[in-house]
């Protein structure tokens, strides 16, 4: 039997349509985190008609990134909140090098740490194909219409509710989502090899195997802390 479990406070990266929301969907049956996805938190603002939602609507639909400033403020203040202090998964962000910064700089205030930068990848080709069949319930559940189809066609498994298609997932939006994607996002890649945070999964394999891999390397980090 383990001893009472370290913090987890970990960050997905990853491309567009790579395949971080449906790993989240998982980890999160497998660890007590809080789900910090700022793409889902954007999406909800837009829905109630907030100033927040009404700021984020343009960059969202062009396929461009929300302005720093407005994402850091939503993704900290969420990151302090009470539910968030045993660990984290963070969905989404930091996408540029201003928000990873920003974010060191807060767990540095809040004396945490980053456990792992969790990069799941896939190539350009199979991004498109991904995100064209993807379909998302209303609480933000991911599938996909041929490699994760819902056991009742166009129902969410969890909630029975209608699944949909994102707005900005037309094949035109998401050439430009990926394009932002290798100029602002990427270098993170590389600002997180260099301290010694990243781990690297093949997010082309199947669901489940990436998710098996994801846990095992989690396995083998949560041992190393109790070391
Ligand atoms: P994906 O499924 O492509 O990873 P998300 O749901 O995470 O997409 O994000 C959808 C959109 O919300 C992005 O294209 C971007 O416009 C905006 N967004 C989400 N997170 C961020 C962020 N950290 N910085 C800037 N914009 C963001
Ligand atoms: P992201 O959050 O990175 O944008 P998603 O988790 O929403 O990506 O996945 C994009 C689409 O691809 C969804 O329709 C999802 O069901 C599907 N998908 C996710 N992971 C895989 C995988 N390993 N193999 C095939 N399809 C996948």
């Amino acid at each position: 039997m383990s001893t009472i479990a370290s913090e987890l406070n970990l960050i997905l990266l990853g491309p567009p349509g790579a395949g971080k929301g449906t790993q989240a969907d998982r980890l999160r049956e497998d660890f007590p985190l809080a789900y910090i996805a700022t793409g889902d938190m954007l999406r909800e603002a837009r829905a109630q008609g907030t100033d927040l939602g009404a700021q984020a609507q343009e960059h969202m639909d062009r396929g461009d990134l929300v302005p720093d400033e407005v994402v850091i403020g939503i993704a900290l203040e969420r990151l302090s909140a009470d539910d968030a202090r045993d660990g984290f998964l963070l969905d989404g962000f930091p996408r540029t090098v201003p928000q990873a910064d920003a974010l060191s700089e807060e767990m540095a205030n809040l004396g945490r740490r980053i456990t792992a930068v969790l990069l799941v990848d896939v190539p350009d080709e199979e991004i498109v194909r991904r995100i064209s069949g993807r379909r998302v319930s209303k609480a933000g559940r991911t599938y996909h219409v041929e490699y994760d189809p819902p056991k009742h066609p166009g129902r969410c498994d969890v909630d029975g509710t209608p699944l949909e298609q994102r707005e900005d997932d037309k094949p035109e939006v998401v050439l430009a989502r990926l394009k932002k994607y290798h100029q602002a996002t990427s270098p993170l890649i590389d600002y997180y090899e260099k301290q010694g945070l990243l781990r690297h999964f093949d997010g082309s394999l199947p669901p489940v195997e990436v998710h098996d891999k994801i846990r095992a390397t989690l396995a083998t980090l949560r041992l190393e802390d109790e070391l």
